[in-house]
Formats: structure tokens, sequence, C-alpha cells
């Protein structure tokens, strides 16, 4: 085999490969070709700190002996069966692990092979659900959603997205929702302190549940984080709040954990932290440790059982991923499972958690700096023009995007959110690392923001 020239790769990266949302006009090659633990190595061997999990979804690190073991493993057996009508071992085993994991009653798995996927399968199960429940309510066919929300990029899950730089263009194609304000503690209302935010939210909450509660089908929500939003963390109490006005209105309830499950927020799922159960839990990114595209949507007997009858009667759900349950994503998954319990990571991640919060105090009193947030090991860092008045930068001088480059330089990826620096590292980052992390960013902040 022969391989291209450096200079090729550069050349062809940047004539071929239309890269995710990308300015390709602007686009500079990185091409990294190895990775180990929380390192990432380009091409001409200069390392990186992988600062943002190869995009949320790195868990133990790369290469993790234990992964790569289980996927080889897989490899020898089968590398892909089909789900439509048919199972395999390894995915199944997968399926009864995530029962036993996840919050009680959700119990029946649905596979997918991403994020938005995930969504997609929620969507369209709980718009089926109302029509074929035992006491059918086929005007349900609108979702709640929060502002600025993310979930993915198929139509149906952009319709419930509320990021308006991204989301407005595709507005024709869309089908309707009723959008709430995103809840959050820093860009509060005029009149709204922040000790009232709370009830501010829920309130507002249930006015809409209130006015429209005939005609929606579910609510969607990020558990405790809106990630893409610029990691916006939620008053604390939202989201059991949101479980327990759903479930008064009789509005099925979508977790979308796409982003904050599996140890992120410090626990498995984000939904522990306030004792919540949905009816719906989207699973993807760190499911497979981040290591092979795979997502699950959880569901409860409840929802299943709407879905039973006899052939003839067409109550399947006429929905399916040729790759859904991939085998080799499954094994990856079931044995990142096993290094969460084998390396104890839950238990080890309070001091990390404890680590970042000294870092972002410090952080947070560079004058740029409006606002940081964090939940579990996700943060974010938003840089503002004006402390006092929280006036934002315009978001064409990419003061994210210079910190970055700053970062990019010193050997730390990490990818900003307009103004707001993300960090969120694999789980397995040592404290030396998180330290060395989180210094470059603020030295980065110091460079963006002369
Ligand atoms: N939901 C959330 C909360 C996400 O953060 C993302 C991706 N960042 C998605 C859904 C979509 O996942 P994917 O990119 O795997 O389709």
């Amino acid at each position: 085999m022969v391989f291209p020239s450096r200079a090729e790769l550069d050349r062809w990266d940047r004539d071929h490969v239309w890269h995710a949302f990308t300015q390709m006009a602007e686009y500079e090659p990185l091409l990294i070709e190895r990775a180990h633990g929380c390192t990432l190595v380009d091409i001409d061997g200069r390392k990186y700190l992988d600062g943002t999990s190869s995009l949320w979804c790195n868990v133990h690190g790369h290469a993790h002996p234990r992964i790569d073991a289980a996927i080889r493993e897989q490899l020898g057996r089968v590398a892909h069966t089909t789900l439509l009508g048919a199972s395999n071992p390894t995915t199944v085993q997968l399926a009864r692990r995530l029962v036993e994991l996840a919050p009680e009653s959700l119990d029946r798995v649905f596979f997918s092979d991403d994020g938005a996927t995930a969504v997609e399968v929620a969507l369209k199960m709980a718009f089926q659900y109302w029509r074929q429940c035992s006491d059918p309510r086929p005007e349900k066919t609108s979702f709640l959603a929060l502002g600025e929300a993310y979930h993915g990029d198929t139509l149906g899950s952009v319709a419930v997205g509320g990021v308006e730089r991204f989301h407005a263009l595709f507005s024709p194609l869309l089908f309707d929702v009723v959008r709430l304000a995103a809840p959050q503690t820093y860009r509060l209302p005029r009149g709204v302190p922040a000790v009232d935010a709370l009830p501010y939210y829920l309130g507002q909450l249930e006015q809409a549940l209130q006015r429209h509660h005939r005609r929606l089908a579910a609510m969607i929500i990020e558990p405790l984080v809106e990630c893409a939003a610029g990691m916006l963390v939620h008053p604390q109490g939202y989201l059991r709040g949101a479980r327990e006005l759903t479930r008064r209105y009789g509005v099925l309830l979508i977790a979308d954990e796409v982003a904050v499950g599996f140890g992120r927020t410090g626990r498995m799922f984000a939904c522990e932290h306030e004792d919540v159960s949905p009816d719906f839990l989207c699973l993807a990114k760190g499911l497979s440790g981040g290591y092979l595209p795979l997502a699950a949507t959880l569901s409860t007997g409840e929802i299943w059982q709407a879905f039973l009858g006899r052939y003839e009667e067409s109550k399947q759900f006429y929905h399916g991923h040729t790759f859904g349950g991939n085998p080799l994503g499954a094994a990856a998954a079931l044995a990142s499972l096993e290094v969460f319990d084998e390396e104890r990571v839950l238990a080890g991640l309070p001091v990390k958690i404890a680590r970042l919060g000294e870092h972002l105090a410090r952080i947070a009193r560079h004058p740029q700096v409006g606002d940081v947030r964090q939940r579990g090991l996700i943060a974010g860092i938003e840089l503002v023009r004006d402390r006092a008045t929280g006036e934002p930068y315009p978001w064409a001088e990419q003061r994210g995007g210079r910190v970055c480059r700053h970062a990019r330089q010193q050997g730390v990826l990490v990818r900003p959110l307009g103004n707001v620096v993300v960090i969120f590292p694999p789980l397995a980052i040592s404290l030396d690392e998180l330290d060395r992390l989180c210094t470059v960013v603020e030295e980065g902040i110091g460079a963006a923001t002369e």
C-alpha cells in the first residue's frame, strides 16, 4: 500500500472533505492520526490534550485496552447484523445492562446510531403512542421544547432545536413547536432575581402546559445543562418540576442525555440528580465510550404496550436504521460500562470536579468573563464585552474561537460555542492534565480579549 504524502492529505482534506459546522473557505487542516488516553497526536507527531472529548463523546480516554480488546473480540465473531426482526447476543446484553442502570421503569431499548436518531425515535414514538394507546389522543401532535436547545441535525431534531443561528434557515421545513425561554441563571428577564429563577421558569412552563397540553405529545429537555446553547445550566430543581408538571398535564417527557449522560455531570445519568424518571431517555456519544456510532432510546413498558397488536393492525414502529445496535458498538459500550465499574470512575469524579471548580473560580475574576457555568466535568466560560451589563461581544469577532486557536498553539484542543469557551474533557482526565487544560484556556482568554 502506498501512503499519500502529508501535502497530498492536506490538499485532499481541503478539496474533498466537507467538514461539519465548518466554514470551508477558512478551514485549516488538522489531521489527527492517533490517540492514547486524553492525548491526540497529529500526522506530524504533535500532541494535543483532548479538551472536548472528541466532541463530547470520549469517556475513558482513547485506545483504552479494555475497550479496544472488546471491539477486536467482537470483530472475530461478526462486525454487523441487523436488528430488523433479528438480534445478536452482544446487543441483547447491552440492552439488559442499560435497563439495569437507567432510571426506573425504562426497560425497553430501541437502538440507533447517533444522537439525532435517538431523538427522532423518541419524537416519533411519542407521537405514535398517542394514536395507539388505550385512550387515544390523536390531537396530541405537537412538542414543547426549550429555547436554545440542541437535539441534533436531522429535521425532526432541528424542529425541536432552538439555536437561532443553526436552525432558523430551515424553519420552512420544520413542524411547529411550543417554545419556552431557556431556563438559566445568568441572562434572566428584567426584574427576575437569580433566587427566583426556578419558580419563574416553572411558572412559565405551567402556563404553557395549561394552555397547550391537549395538543402536546411530549416535552423534550436536555436534563440539567443545555450544552450546545453554551453550557446553560438550569436552575436546580427545574428538571424535577418539569417531570411533575408534565405528568400532571398528561404530556410525555423526553430526556435527551446524549451529551450529559455517562458520568459527565458526576452521576451516570443527569436525571439521577433530581430523581427523575422520564418516559424516554435518549443516549448516544458516551454510550460506546465515544468509540463507535451507537445510540439508544429507552422507554417504558406502558409506551411499548401501545405498539403491540396483530400484524395486520400495523401498530409496529415503522422506523429503523441499518446500523442500529451494531454489535461492534454494543461490544464497545458493554466494555465501557465495565470500565466504569472496574476503575470506579464515578467515585473518582468528585476530586476532578472540585479541581475544575477551583480553576473556574479563578477564571471568573477575569474582567472579560461574564459568567462561568459548571455541572460536573462540563463547563462553559462566557466572554463578554462589558462585564457590568453582560453586553456580549459581537459573535462575528469570534472571541471564543480566538481562545481556542491560542490553545491549539499550546497543544490543547478546545472548541467554542460563540463567545463561550467549552471545557468538556474525558472523565479519564488526570488532575495534572486538567490543570494544564484550564491554565491554557485562561491564557487564551487573556490573549483573545486584549
Ligand atoms: N442531543 C444533544 C443534547 C447533543 O448535544 C447532540 C450532539 N452534540 C445531539 C443530540 C446529536 O447527536 P449526534 O451528533 O450524535 O447526532
